[in-house]
């Protein structure tokens, strides 16, 4: 049977003559949480977009639920799908509430505004992620973190079945980073939803994460379980720097120190 999700050896490039993703194929179950690692620029973000359907291949087919996503329309992919973008600029002052309200718009007909029940999804989803207390506030006087649980609640509230982050926990304090991986690890868990997350902190993608896929320069340069993928040989070729494998004396997964260039006294 044909997974929840699938990119069929996927390519895209911004320019000719260069791809930024490069022949990626990935394939993720229902329930399943899935890690996108890989140094600044390796093409994590561009290929969250593709598996979004906000940028079309170039060569190959992502498809969901067996659907080719290039003939599903926009509605109907934000029906199923929800990213948590990385950076967002807000032009208007929309308060809070509103924010999170945009994640029922893909179930709302024409020009029919929310219902109760619509606030009522968003104010729990705002519950969820520690932000109903800004309800009411403008989205632009938030701090960075604040503005990005704020997203996490808009993602939530579109009650995807794949959910995409794109470094969800960068602007957060280490509380709101457990809670936000905590609450997404819950969704996949007990709601089956698919997760598919880039981050830089390989620490928290080995915590949290089934499955991690390693990009280098758009391809794939190693997948598997995170004990296969998080060891020094393979992470000192991919991002050239020294570091130690270990385990996380709490859970067993791989954890890594950084080395320092200097020697030490
Ligand atoms: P990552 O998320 O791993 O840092 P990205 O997908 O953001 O990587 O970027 C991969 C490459 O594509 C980078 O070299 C970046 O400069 C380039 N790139 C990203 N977005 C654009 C764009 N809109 N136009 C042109 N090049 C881009």
């Amino acid at each position: 049977m044909a997974s929840f999700l699938e990119a069929i050896k996927v390519s895209y490039g911004y320019r000719a003559q260069r791809w930024v993703v490069d022949g990626v194929s990935l394939s993720v179950e229902e329930g399943e949480f899935v890690g996108i690692i890989g140094p600044n620029g390796a093409g994590k973000t561009t290929l969250l977009k593709l598996l979004d359907g906000l940028l079309e291949p170039q060569q190959g087919e992502i498809r969901l639920k067996g659907r080719a996503l290039g003939e599903m329309s926009r509605r109907e992919i934000a029906q199923q799908v929800a990213i948590l973008p990385q950076e967002v600029t807000f032009y208007f002052n929309f308060t809070s509430l509103e924010i999170v309200l945009q994640g029922r718009a893909p179930f709302l007909g024409g020009l029919r505004l929310e219902g109760e029940r619509d606030v009522e999804i968003a104010r729990n989803s705002m519950a969820k992620s520690g932000t109903l207390q800004f309800a009411d506030l403008s989205i632009t006087e938030l701090s960075e973190g604040e503005k990005q649980r704020v997203l996490v609640a808009r993602a939530l509230t579109q009650q995807p079945r794949l959910l995409l982050l794109d470094e969800p926990t960068a602007n957060l304090d280490l509380n709101y980073q457990v809670e936000v991986m905590d609450l997404v690890r819950v969704l996949s868990q007990q709601e089956g939803v698919a997760v598919v997350m880039a981050s830089h902190d390989i620490n928290l993608a080995a915590e949290y994460c089934h499955r991690l896929l390693l990009l280098k320069e758009g391809r794939v340069f190693c997948q598997g379980r995170p004990e296969e993928v998080i060891n020094e040989r393979v992470l000192t070729q991919v991002y050239e720097c020294h570091l130690l494998v270990d385990r996380n004396p709490l859970s067993g997964s791989p954890r890594i120190t950084l080395r320092s260039r200097l020697n030490r006294k």
